[in-house]
Formats: C-alpha cells, sequence, structure tokens
C-alpha cells in the first residue's frame, strides 16, 4: 500500500484508490458471475498465498511476461519478504515488497499486484497512486487475472472519477 520514498510530490488520490481496489478486491475474493452494465462475465477468484515463496514465484512470472516486458521495459529484480509487527503491505523503491504475512487479507493477489504495479509505474515525481500507478495495475491485473477483473478495475476506478493513463 504506502511506499516509502523521499517524495515531495502530494498523494492526493490514495484513499480513493484504496476503496476502489477494496471493492474490486471484495469481488473478487467471491469471483463467479458478474453482471456488468447489463452484460454478464464471469470473474476469476484471486488466489490467497500460503508463503513467501509462493508470492516470489509469482512476482517472478509477472515480471518475465511478455505484455508486461513491452509495457514496462527493464525492470529491476524485485524481492519479496515478510514485514513484523506492522498492519500494511508496502514497495520499496529499491525493489523489495514487503508482507505481513500475519495479516491474511495482505496475501492476496489484489494486494500483490498493487505493490507490483508501484514497480512498474514508480516515478520520483509523479504522485504514488496517480494515473500511471492506476494504468500499471490495469495491465498487471489483465496478465496476472484476466480482462475481465481488469475491466472491473478500471470500472472501479471509474466510479470513484479516478482518472487511469495510456502512457505512464
Ligand atoms: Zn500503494
Amino acid at each position: 500500500m504506502a511506499a516509502r520514498g523521499g517524495s515531495n510530490i502530494k498523494d492526493l488520490d490514495r484513499s480513493l484508490v484504496y476503496s476502489a481496489e477494496d471493492l474490486w478486491s471484495k469481488a473478487l475474493d467471491r469471483g463467479g458471475i458478474v453482471n456488468f452494465f447489463g452484460s454478464t462475465f464471469t470473474l476469476p477468484q484471486q488466489r490467497v498465498f500460503g508463503d513467501l515463496s509462493a508470492m516470489q514465484r509469482t512476482v517472478d512470472f509477472w515480471m518475465q511476461a511478455k505484455p508486461l516486458q513491452l509495457q514496462f521495459p527493464n525492470l529491476a529484480p524485485l524481492v519479496v519478504r515478510g514485514r513484523q509487527g506492522e498492519r500494511k503491505a508496502h514497495y520499496e523503491p529499491d525493489g523489495v515488497i514487503a508482507i505481513p504475512l500475519d495479516q491474511s487479507w495482505a496475501c492476496r493477489e489484489s494486494v500483490l499486484a498493487h505493490e507490483f504495479a508501484h514497480h512498474c509505474s514508480w516515478n520520483p515525481d509523479a504522485p504514488a497512486h496517480g494515473p500511471a500507478f492506476r494504468h500499471a495495475l490495469v495491465a498487471v491485473a489483465e496478465c496476472a487475472l484476466g480482462v475481465e477483473a481488469a475491466l472491473l478495475l478500471r470500472a472501479a476506478y471509474d466510479g470513484a472519477g479516478l482518472e487511469v493513463t495510456h502512457a505512464s
């Protein structure tokens, strides 16, 4: 969630982004048939990871995914580690995702995708959860969970009045 770094840029959209993604993540917990503006589609159920190595393997897999490599070339290596005594997951710009393993909600695919999107879109001169970040998470969601999940995320951002850019 929070990203550590020396940026002075105000992250004005953060709480709206969190609540939009919270709705999205709850829909992914349920999975199944979703009615979307009059058409229906099947949403996958997101994975809940049992340990750090499962999360590391998933991140490594995303790093190798062609559509993400094309959009976010030359990503630096990324390490997933546990975080003790904290409630939130976070991203460190030197290439670390820290996950509080004792918080079961934090070991979800949507949380890992959020932190991975920070890695794809990190720019100290832009807000951490701004349009470029949201664009990155939609791309990661499509790769990780499929087009339906990406569409629903985009709709959740839309519903919150949050713009998604195409260029990062
Ligand atoms: Zn974040």
